[in-house]
């Protein structure tokens, strides 16, 4: 069948005319849509694969090993960032080898363009030994991620694809075999192999050993990569993922083609130096053009070192962060050809880069967030009236408007640096904040560690059932829900209220009590993403319409710049200023207990409202 699909969806497509029999992973983007593209296409073709919404990426990643130990196809999927916390598992994978072909599919995320950093995971590759594929476009992916199974089976190796944002979400039409779905029968059985499986001490030693050799045949044996354009030119161009386009694109346009021989690895890690020294043959010099922190350039340099004298360089051109656009490369060309950019016609000029203002983002209307850092402000102002005050951020939903905590970096950066500063500079007051699905992903070993430690912690957990910044994955907040109360108390936390965040008054009364009491103490914040609940929004749209009351209202703005609803509007004429847009108020009614002055009403509709409260919805 001829598809219309993106990168998500042509692993998704791969892997299941694969025979693909578990998955696993821990969402994010840019690679959060292959798990609804797997279970699309299981359910939609009868397919047999086991899923597991697994809790954090160490947990996603053991379990596919498990799994392909069992002799399972087994594929484990996270951003870039998961790899760290899948880096203690993915150190032993080399050594235990697998059984079932074992896919460990990465979202890489050059540029931050989803993602709250930008880390470069290439340099985790020489440490746990497995080799990478890097695909360059749509259909590439499909049949990279096919032969990555392949070349796992083959050589008793987990196999890495690492998919960057560029493409993940970029189309293509390809032609999928949807009849191969649910084909393949396998048997699945755990068989002992402690040489393998058992590693401590010498045994391990004996594994790295091993692995090495294996993973020197694989580079004797395997290469994928193609050349392009003129291989007599004694110029080389050498690029890998997303830049392989931006290059090609390139040279075409400025008319590059006799002058440059350019060769895309598929395959970047191991590199086989048979297959590539022929390419370096007659170049005086070749470019490395890669995003982030220059790994192939690197690799390249360390393989031929005393071994060639062809001039190679990469970053001394190109910035070892940010995604390189194609505007950079095609500049590149055409300073390098002396190309005069303007005098070739407006078809062949680089696109413009656009400048728009900077938008540092918002809560959503009706997010249980907003009125969540409105209370912590309006209580940490009244408490300690200066500056001095502190709130630990957390990434996901509550860190989209960023100025609003004093730190971001990574999951549950909150309840683990807030312990540091709660010990160390203890005249001031902390509140450290993170979400449900950060909670359970490592923060429940936070808190642990606190308890385990008598630290002074106040950390307030934001539970919108969901992990919502990554596409609404169910989390243990989720049905069925995890009962936090009970696993909170059996920690062994010294106090734990638990607050609806769009009740204002008994949030504040609760929160001020924990700030003033002493211990580990957390205040579970339960209030649901506003874009998930579309029956009960209607019902409260039909129940609600607030409105500002002109005659109340002294412009006072706090419902504007405190609350920073979007739904609350400026307008130009008459007073008062502010007026709500009902089209996207989600009437959550925060705003409504913000003004001092009761000049916003809610104008309820008691007929609808009393259908809502029968369906338990306000
Ligand atoms: S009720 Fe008020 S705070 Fe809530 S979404 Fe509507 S305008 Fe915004
Ligand atoms: S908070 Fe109330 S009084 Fe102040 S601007 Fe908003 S509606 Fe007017």
């Amino acid at each position: 069948m001829r598809n219309i699909i993106n990168g998500n969806e042509a692993v998704a497509w791969a892997a299941m005319e694969m025979g693909l029999n578990y998955f696993s992973h821990y969402p994010g983007s840019p690679v959060n849509k292959i798990a609804p593209a797997i279970y699309e296409l299981n359910s939609k073709y009868k397919g047999s694969v086991v899923f597991n919404d697994a809790i954090n990426e160490h947990v996603a990643t053991l379990s596919a090993l498990g799994a392909s130990l069992s002799g399972a196809r087994s594929m484990v999927v996270m951003k870039h960032v998961g790899m760290n916390i899948a880096a203690d598992p993915l150190n032993y994978i080399g050594y235990t080898g697998i059984r079932g072909g074992m896919l460990l599919v990465v979202g890489t995320d050059p540029g931050a363009q989803c993602s709250t950093g930008e880390e470069d995971p290439h340099w985790y590759l020489p440490q746990i030994n497995l080799p990478l594929f890097e695909p360059t476009t749509i259909s590439q992916i499909y049949y990279q991620t096919k032969e990555a199974f392949l070349l796992s089976e083959k050589y008793a190796t987990a196999v890495v694809v690492f998919l960057p944002t560029r493409l993940c979400f970029n189309h293509d039409s390809l032609l999928t075999d949807e009849s191969k779905i649910g084909q393949a029968q396998r048997e699945f059985k755990f068989i002992k192999n402690p040489a393998s499986y058992i590693n401590v001490g010498a045994q391990c030693v004996a594994n790295s050993k091993k692995l090495f050799a294996k993973m020197e045949t694989i580079s004797q044996d395997v290469f994928f990569g193609k050349e392009f354009f003129n291989a007599n030119s004694a110029i080389g161009v050498i690029t890998r993922g997303a830049t392989f386009g931006h290059s090609y694109e390139s040279i075409l346009r400025l008319e590059l083609s006799e002058k440059v021989h350019l060769l895309n690895i598929d395959m970047t890690y191991p590199l086989n130096e048979a297959k590539l020294l022929p390419f370096f043959a007659n170049k005086k010099e070749v470019v490395v053009i890669e995003d982030q922190g220059g790994f192939l350039e690197n690799s390249l340099k360390s393989l031929f070192y005393g071994k060639i004298q062809t001039a190679m360089e990469g970053k001394i051109f190109f910035t070892p962060y940010g995604e390189i656009s194609f505007s950079s490369i095609y500049n590149f060309f055409a300073d390098k050809f002396d190309i005069a950019i303007r005098q070739m016609g407006e078809n062949l000029q680089a696109p413009h880069e656009i400048e728009v203002p900077e938008r540092l983002g918002t809560f959503c209307e009706g997010c249980p967030h907003r009125a969540s850092f409105y209370i912590i402000e309006k209580v940490l102002r009244a408490e300690q009236g200066d500056d001095r005050w502190v709130i630990g951020g957390d990434i996901g939903c509550s860190s989209l408007p960023p100025q609003r905590a004093d730190w971001l970096l990574c999951m549950n950066a909150g309840v683990g640096i807030s312990q540091g500063i709660t010990a160390m500079a203890s005249s001031q007051l902390v509140i450290s904040t993170g979400g449900d699905a950060s909670f359970f992903h490592a923060g429940i070993s936070g808190i642990a560690s606190a308890v385990h430690n008598k630290v002074d912690l106040l950390h307030l957990v934001f539970d919108n059932e969901y992990i919502a910044m990554t596409g609404h994955q169910a989390s243990l907040s989720s049905n069925p829900k995890l009962d936090h109360e009970k696993l909170l108390y059996a920690l062994g936390v010294d106090k734990l209220f638990t607050v609806d965040a769009f009740d204002l008054s008994s949030y504040e009364k609760k929160l001020k009590q924990l700030v003033h009491s002493r211990g580990v103490r957390v205040l579970w914040v339960k209030g649901a993403c506003s874009k998930m609940l579309p029956a009960q929004a209607i019902k409260r749209r039909e129940a609600f319409s607030p409105t500002i009351n002109s005659s109340k209202c002294q412009d006072c703005t706090l419902c504007y710049r405190e609350l920073q609803c979007p739904a609350i509007v400026k307008k130009t004429t008459n007073l008062p200023h502010f007026s709500i847009d009902l089209d996207r108020c989600k009437r959550c009614r925060v705003c409504k207990q913000v003004c001092p002055n009761g000049a916003i009403s809610a104008n309820v509709n008691w007929m609808k409202l009393a259908q809502a409260l029968l369906a338990k919805d306000v």
